[in-house]
């Protein structure tokens, strides 16, 4: 049976490279955006053909219920979707808002297609998007990376809790991936040579690197992975 996906975020980045690695190793695939230039641009460009593409933004309690009360089957769950906001995030009403979205939003999403995910009959997978800042402190991004630490531990947590329940919850720790939610930081070249400087590997990653490390954690190659939090970084986080 075509195993089916449902990826948030994944119309624009990481999320889209991840939704195309599916749908391209023969998955049914659904990705999930905010409803704006991401979803409009996504939907007419040819790199999307085959994934159907729906708007929903997952910090609305309501429409993740009713969107989850649509799915009828649901074997990996991949939570890309995610905000930052830098400096901004020290005011307070924008600090919760990022949490909502990346921290939030994981945990919504989870809940509610974990009774799709336990009827999967190869057993239900989830892919959570961490970061490096799950791990190191963000002075700029503060919001951003108290979210990303809680969803490092919220991916343990299920793991935990629900292996019973034949899930396996695991995380990617992206490293500096180019995306749109990167831009301003590849546009600037001082900044960008910091980056690369820190990067043993010494490039920027792309979303294919991410989606084949999510691939590999929601396949059967990965059956007796649960609560790892896998770096995709050019190694990074070992320097
Ligand atoms: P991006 O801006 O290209 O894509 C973000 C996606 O999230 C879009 O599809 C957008 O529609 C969606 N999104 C935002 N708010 C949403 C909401 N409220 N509801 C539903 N969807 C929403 O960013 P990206 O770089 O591809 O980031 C994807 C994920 O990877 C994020 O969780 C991000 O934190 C994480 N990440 C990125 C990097 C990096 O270097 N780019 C590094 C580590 C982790």
């Amino acid at each position: 049976m075509t195993r089916q996906i449902l990826v948030s975020g994944g119309t624009s980045g990481i999320g889209a490279g991840i939704a195309q690695a599916f749908r391209d190793a023969g998955d049914a695939v659904t990705a999930v955006g905010l409803a704006g230039p991401d979803l409009d641009a996504a939907a007419k460009d040819p790199a999307f053909r085959g994934i159907d593409l729906k708007p929903l933004d997952v910090s609305d309690q309501a429409a993740v219920d009713a969107f989850a009360a649509s799915l009828t089957q649901v074997d990996v769950l991949v939570n890309c979707a995610g905000m930052i906001r830098r400096m901004a995030e020290y005011e307070m009403p924008t600090f919760l808002k990022v949490l909502d979205v990346n921290l939030g939003g994981t945990m919504r999403l989870c809940l509610a297609c974990k009774d799709l995910l336990a009827q999967s009959g190869r057993g239900g997978a989830i892919v959570n998007t961490a970061s490096m800042l799950s791990f190191f402190g963000g002075p700029a991004v503060p919001a951003y990376s108290a979210s990303k630490g809680g969803v490092m531990q919220l991916t343990k947590s299920l793991a935990v809790a629900w292996a019973k329940d034949g899930i396996r919850v695991n995380a990617v720790a992206p490293g500096w991936i180019a995306t749109p939610l990167t831009q301003a930081l590849q546009d600037d070249a001082a900044r960008s040579q910091v980056i690369l400087d820190r990067t043993p590997m010494a490039r920027w990653g792309t979303p294919a690197d991410v989606a084949k490390a999510v691939l590999f954690l929601a396949s059967d190659q990965a059956d007796f992975i649960t609560g790892a939090i896998l770096p995709v970084d050019g190694g990074y986080a070992a320097m």
